[in-house]
């Protein structure tokens, strides 16, 4: 995409795509919302994209999140974890936080739940699933889910479980992504079945700027778009 584009036009552009992608595969666009990713982007990004009707923003690293959520205080931002959360790290971040979309261990989720029994408030979460071989990558061993997700809703109280994430692989291979985003989909049938206390599996979480296409296509209910809404730095 040309990098002169303004926000506005990057959210028309992306946009006539989403609508053009369901009219093919027979969704209907509002089923799909999509999360801007501000990491690396400036407040004042994050500001033009909030006159686009924004409200969710979300970000992978802690620190970038604190100085963020200071600098834009009263702007009335839901963020969104997105990134590993390292447990000493939750306290920077839980007082305003609105959603993790990244838990990937039982550990974090019962830190999680402590501090925020402490606050007496809910959060919702998704579960990552490590649906690629990279290292690099966190999230849960797509096998662990079931039993994961039982203990979540039997050892924690302030926890909601709404979906799942993924992140697929990195590759040119169309159909290795594919694969990533068809078995975290399958996996969210597969546990829709169980009947657990705070766990209510409606999202999925999956596709960034260059592989969203594919992402709806296999059945994402949200889209995290980073450099194809704000431009590539
Ligand atoms: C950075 C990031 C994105 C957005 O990536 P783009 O390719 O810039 O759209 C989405 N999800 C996660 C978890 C990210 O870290």
């Amino acid at each position: 995409m040309n990098n002169k584009l303004s926000i506005q036009e990057r959210f028309e552009f992306i946009n006539n795509k989403i609508i053009k992608i369901c009219q093919r595969i027979g969704r209907k666009e509002n089923q799909i919302s999509i999360l801007p990713v501000s990491k690396n982007f400036t407040c004042n990004n994050i500001q033009e994209a909030q006159l686009l009707g924004f409200k969710r923003f979300g970000e992978n690293r802690t620190q970038e999140i604190h100085s963020k959520y200071k600098e834009l205080i009263n702007k009335n931002i839901k963020w969104v974890m997105i990134g590993h959360l390292q447990k000493n790290k939750i306290k920077d971040i839980i007082e305003y936080i609105e959603e993790v979309q990244s838990l990937d261990s039982l550990e974090l989720a019962q830190n999680l739940n402590n501090y925020l029994q402490k606050q007496n408030k809910t959060l919702n979460v998704m579960v990552q699933i490590k649906t690629s071989p990279e290292p690099s990558k966190y999230g849960l061993n797509p096998s662990d889910l079931i039993s994961f997700l039982h203990k979540i809703s039997d050892t924690t109280t302030h926890i909601k479980v709404i979906g799942l994430m993924t992140i697929a692989e990195l590759t040119s291979d169309q159909n290795r992504i594919r694969e990533c985003f068809r078995l975290t989909r399958k996996l969210l049938e597969q546990a829709s079945k169980y009947n657990m206390p705070s766990v209510n599996l409606e999202h999925l979480s999956m596709g960034m700027s260059n592989d969203f296409e594919i992402a709806i296509e296999e059945g994402a209910t949200e889209i995290r778009l980073g450099s194809s809404l704000f431009g590539n730095r």
